[in-house]
């Protein structure tokens, strides 16, 4: 099968899971009330989802795996030749899953690391969508970490890392979403939202435990499984971090070099101007499609002007609510 298929039949599979999990989160949510565009929504859409995995794919594969690969010249071990596809993959999903269980758990212990890690903890809100923010730091080390092998020893990467990336996403989207569901005994080797789900949880009792991601096992192996039977409650207290995390993708990179108080910032006219730069674009979109639309058909007298604010610094403060 040519690559292009493969990826178009890899895409379709994910946007029906997007649409399953989605349905399956309205019908028997783990935790009640959640709304769809719940806090931090757009931000983990937009630019964690389509413009950082745009870009940091980019990075990835054509700056650091291919310069690697160029390097050592070696392509298909002679070890995985008379692997079958499905052989490979379990392969690389077993041996990378246990290399993530490590590196997350060296996260939670590293004050330096933890900086490479903390967004991910940061919503207060957890969906389907929320386990897409990452660090690019983070993205980096773990995606360098997982391909670079798959693209320099399997004899098939071209079938494998599609279908590889497919999984990361389906299973990404499953242990982050809110869903109650029960996995009987196979939650002993599954991972499952319920054990994922109270990693999010802001208690001190959790922080260093359930680290798995595909694989629950190696959090009983270890013995850094938490599973109270309850759940984590309701209030948004229960839930992220337990120090305030800035709200605006930029920020959010730096604040884990420097650490600052958002909303000293805000009382900074032209910082002010930035962070709102987004919301006043949008509403300034909306007001030109409004203006257009009532242009098209002739009624323009109640129609508003588009507002030329955007290119102007506010000198009030005015706070923005992601
Ligand atoms: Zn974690
Ligand atoms: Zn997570």
């Amino acid at each position: 099968m040519d690559q292009s298929k493969l990826v178009t039949i890899t895409t379709i599979i994910l946007f029906s899971w997007v649409a399953f999990i989605i349905s399956w989160e309205r019908i028997s949510p783990y935790r009640k009330g959640l709304p769809f565009f719940r806090d931090g929504f757009w931000v983990d859409l937009v630019w964690y989802t389509i413009i950082q995995s745009y870009f940091l794919k980019i990075l990835i594969f054509d700056y650091i795996i291919a310069p690697i690969q160029h390097q050592f010249s070696v392509t298909g071990l002679a070890l995985f030749k008379n692997w079958t596809i499905t052989e490979q993959i379990l392969f690389f999903l077993f041996t990378h899953d246990l290399y993530i269980y490590l590196f997350h758990r060296l996260q939670h212990a590293s004050k330096l690391l933890w900086r490479t890690h903390e967004a991910h903890h940061s919503g207060k809100e957890v969906d389907f969508l929320a386990g897409s923010r990452s660090h690019i730091v983070e993205i980096i080390i773990n995606q360098t970490i997982e391909f670079a092998p798959i693209m320099i020893l399997s004899p098939n990467p071209e079938i494998i890392v599609p279908i590889k990336a497919l999984l990361d996403a389906m299973f990404g989207m499953f242990i982050h979403a809110n869903v109650n569901v029960k996995f009987g005994k196979l939650k002993y080797f599954l991972n499952t939202p319920e054990l994922h789900l109270w990693h999010h949880a802001n208690y001190r009792e959790v922080f260093h435990k359930n680290f798995s991601t595909k694989f629950s096992m190696w959090d009983y192996l270890f013995g850094t499984v938490y599973d109270p039977g309850k759940k984590p409650g309701d209030l948004r207290d229960n839930w992220g971090l337990y120090y305030d995390y800035p709200k605006d993708y930029f920020l959010q990179h730096a604040f884990s070099v420097k650490r600052f108080d958002e909303q000293k910032l805000l009382r900074n006219s032209w910082f002010n101007w930035y962070y709102n730069l987004r919301p006043r674009f949008l509403e300034w979109l909306i007001a030109q499609w409004k203006y257009l639309r009532k242009s098209k058909t002739g009624n323009t007298e109640n129609a508003t002007e588009p507002s030329p604010e955007l290119s102007q610094p506010q000198e009030n403060f005015v706070s923005c609510e992601e």
